[in-house]
């Protein structure tokens, strides 16, 4: 290292040769001395103390091969430790220094600033798009009388799930702690978008723009758990939708649709699909929901109600647990079972190889808003949807017509073969 010794000049000559000393660099190792202060104090009459004090009041070492990377400023160092501490290489001055971190201080700034006025153009230009989409909706919403009957069912679904205390508003999915509108949050938003883009449900828009983002093609992206809506109509329209829904007339004018038929078998996969992952939670495994899985919990569901099917999922489940604790096989491959144990058990009920059971509901999953509308309002039987199967409780319309009985005979007849399990069926 190339360095010179600067003196002060009030040194004398003794506090100069104090200096040379102390700023004696031994050639052969870096960064270290030929004497120590304890040394050059004892030779001359001073404490270390002393000796490090008069080094840095006398004289700088100015470092000829260290310039600052900025200015060329040559290095100074005042005592022994700057110099031990010094990187030669990357060194800049302390004003250099500060002018870069004022530099970055004001870069960040006028970046941060930029971000920020592009967010309230963002905002903005979300708030104009909700407010015309909410306009648009206004103006689109149908005549109370023009509402198909499944969009009634799951309007009064949503008012009896997440309807607010005024009736004039829903609260979010994620602050209802009541009742739920449906077995999974997936049909949850289902529900929600079909009746927002119906315009049974408008946008709020005092704070929809927290939910939602505008998408590409100027659509919007919403956030279904967090969102809340305006219901379309007023607290008396909404009184008489949930009345005309318990009708005799409403009632029979469901058993021909087809899409009622599809929304039941919908309703009836997802509860069995919340059910197979709890199952599968508890045990540590998670099975595949893929439309293969669907598909085979469909043609369950076809000859078994849900709390047929919650045993042979229950079932399923344990079996898998239990193979997953043989040698070498891993999380994965015990989930890959599920699948099979199901289609298995499924067969070994149909042939008769395995007695068929019911379960109940689990307390901490009850029924959700969606069932009560769909199942128990229409059947007035008791949580008929999770006992009995589509065919079942549809074909009881048709032998309404036929003997012209309740139609419930028929459902509690068949229910008989359940001696296993008590069944109540209160009237609603
Ligand atoms: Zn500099």
């Amino acid at each position: 290292m190339e360095t010179k010794i600067e003196y002060k000049s009030d040194a004398t000559q003794e506090f100069k040769l104090i200096c040379e000393k102390y700023w004696s660099l031994a050639t052969d190792r870096k960064n270290s001395f030929i004497y120590t202060c304890r040394e050059i104090g004892k030779e001359f009459g001073f404490s270390s103390n002393e000796i490090s004090t008069i080094a840095k009041k006398h004289a700088t070492l100015i470092i000829l091969d260290c310039q600052c990377s900025s200015c060329g400023t040559h290095k100074t160092c005042c005592t022994r430790s700057e110099l031990i501490q010094l990187s030669i290489n990357s060194w800049t001055c302390d004003d250099c220094r500060h002018q870069i971190q004022q530099l970055e201080r004001r870069d960040y700034l006028i970046e941060a600033e930029k971000i920020r006025q592009q967010e309230l153009e963002v905002k903005r230009n979300l708030i104009a798009l909700l407010e015309r989409h909410r306009q648009f909706q206004n103006l689109s919403i149908p005549s109370v009388k023009d509402i198909s009957n499944i969009d009634h069912l799951l309007l009064v679904a949503v008012i009896e799930s997440v309807g607010a205390d005024n009736l004039e508003t829903t609260i979010s999915l994620r602050d209802n702690l009541q009742i739920p509108l449906s077995p999974l949050h997936r049909l949850d938003a289902k529900i929600l978008r079909r009746l927002c883009s119906k315009n049974l449900l408008l946008f709020n828009t005092h704070d929809a723009e927290h939910y939602v983002e505008a998408g590409e093609q100027g659509d919007l992206k919403i956030d279904f758990f967090q969102i809340n809506f305006n219901f379309a109509y007023n607290k008396a329209q909404l009184h008489q939708l949930i009345i005309d829904s318990k009708g005799e007339e409403f009632r029979n004018n469901l058993g021909e649709s087809l899409e009622y038929r599809e929304w039941c078998q919908r309703i009836q996969l997802e509860e069995c699909i919340r059910y197979l992952n709890k199952r599968s939670e508890m045990n540590d495994l998670s099975p595949s929901i893929s439309e293969k899985m669907e598909s085979l919990l469909d043609i369950c569901l076809l000859s078994y109600s849900i709390s047929e099917v919650y045993y042979i999922i229950w079932g399923a489940v344990e079996n898998a647990s239990s193979y997953r604790n043989k040698p070498c096989i891993t999380r994965i491959h015990a989930s890959n079972s599920i699948y099979g144990n199901i289609q298995r058990r499924y067969d070994d009920i149909t042939n008769y190889n395995l007695k068929k059971r019911q379960y109940n509901r689990d307390s901490q999953h009850p029924q959700s808003a969606v069932e009560k509308v769909f199942f128990d309002r229409v059947y007035r039987i008791r949580d008929c949807g999770f006992r009995c199967t589509v065919e079942a409780l549809l074909n009881s319309f048709e032998s309404e017509e036929v003997s012209n009985q309740s139609p419930y005979t028929n459902l509690l007849n068949m229910q008989n073969d359940y001696s296993s399990v008590i069944v109540n069926v209160p009237k609603i």
